[in-house]
């Protein structure tokens, strides 16, 4: 199948391409994103293969169908980016990739709570200026300290298993609880009791319009003072102004983020030549109690080889007309 393949970077080239190309697809690489003023650059392509940042509203998906456009192959697990109803009215087949390493993120977002509790970003850089003083760098025991971790799919559940083995007290709020979690000892709890309870709060749900911006001023207010956040589902999870403020009185006590609302404007691209426009996001590097990367929870090998088998045999099953058991359906 002829494949445009947007926002294409080096590693997908590596991973995807030996593996796609093996399967029978020809693959056209594209670097720009897909949007409304990029989408002609798939005109008469009968499948297009995007990322986590490729836009794909109405306004993209109605001409590209018109062109011959019959499937849409995400790279990733979240489908927030494509207007579902419009490809079902148009008859376009969405295809994910519903896990690649649960692993992946689960370990960076433990990655991301260590870090900000042992300031371990702080550490590094004292380190190397031959500054040895611990002052400022006491953490705390990860071992019976309550997390609570907000949707419990496949990276909560592996999140809850690592944190499980640290000792830590497991919380849960999802709307359909897992009976894996469950025989870890979670707890399952309103989201009010979980922000009130939890020293850190993690976010692992998909973003829909019921997710959207859920940690907003309210939310925060109902934090544990001093509490740790962490997002490593998507930016918009969170409202970004409130998490500001609650950094600033105190009642955030560290954030951990791997996503970022505005990131599609900033993240995946070399600018550290530019000046940065977005002042949100540079109020946010200004606290010496934040942690920020840039979408990188899913970048391991396995992801990226797990991303691409499924990925091509996403296509190989559409070609063929088989069970399409990866299809994104509006809910
Ligand atoms: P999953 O579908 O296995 O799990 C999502 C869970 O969220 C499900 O249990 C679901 O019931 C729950 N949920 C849905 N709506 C909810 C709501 N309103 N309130 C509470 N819980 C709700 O997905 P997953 O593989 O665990 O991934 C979770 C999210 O992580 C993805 O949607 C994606 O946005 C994000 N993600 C980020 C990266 C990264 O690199 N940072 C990589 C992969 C996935």
């Amino acid at each position: 199948m002829r494949v445009a393949v947007f926002s294409t970077k080096q590693y997908d080239r590596k991973y995807l391409g030996p593996i796609a190309t093996a399967a029978g697809h020809e693959l056209v690489w594209l670097e720009p994103r897909l949007a409304v003023d990029s989408w002609l650059l798939a005109a008469g392509f009968p499948a297009v293969c995007v990322f986590v940042n490729d836009q794909l509203p109405a306004s993209v998906i109605g001409p590209l169908a018109e062109q011959g456009l019959k499937v849409i192959a995400l790279r990733c697990a979240g489908f927030n980016n494509v207007d579902l109803e419009e490809a079902e009215r148009r008859g376009v087949a969405v295809l994910r990739v519903p896990a690649y390493s649960p692993h992946a993120v689960a370990e960076h977002a433990v990655g991301l709570m260590l870090a900000l509790n042992r300031r371990l970003h702080k550490a590094y850089n004292r380190v190397r200026e031959g500054n040895f003083a611990l002052d400022g760098l006491l953490g705390f025991d990860m071992h019976g300290r309550t997390v609570g971790i907000v949707g419990t799919g496949l990276i909560g559940q592996t999140l809850a298993k690592i944190l499980h083995g640290f000792g830590c007290r497991l919380l849960g709020y999802d709307v359909r609880e897992s009976p894996a979690c469950r025989d870890l000892g979670m707890k399952y709890v309103p989201i009010d009791e979980l922000l009130a309870q939890s020293d850190i709060v993690t976010l692992h749900c998909p973003l829909t319009p019921q997710t959207h911006r859920m940690i907003n001023g309210e939310a925060i207010g109902r934090m544990k003072s001093g509490a740790m956040l962490i997002n490593t589902g998507r930016g918009a999870l969170i409202d970004t102004h409130a998490v500001i403020q609650g950094l600033k009185n105190g009642q955030i006590g560290a954030l951990g983020l791997d996503v970022y609302e505005e990131e599609a404007k900033l993240f995946f691209e070399d600018r550290s030549g530019e000046v940065i426009q977005d002042d949100l996001f540079m109020r946010l590097l200004t606290f010496p109690n934040v942690l920020i990367t840039g979408h990188q929870a899913f970048f391991t090998q396995e992801a990226l080889t797990s991303i691409a088998e499924a990925t091509a045999g996403n296509l190989t099953a559409f070609e063929r007309g088989g069970e399409l058991t990866n299809r994104v359906k509006k809910l």
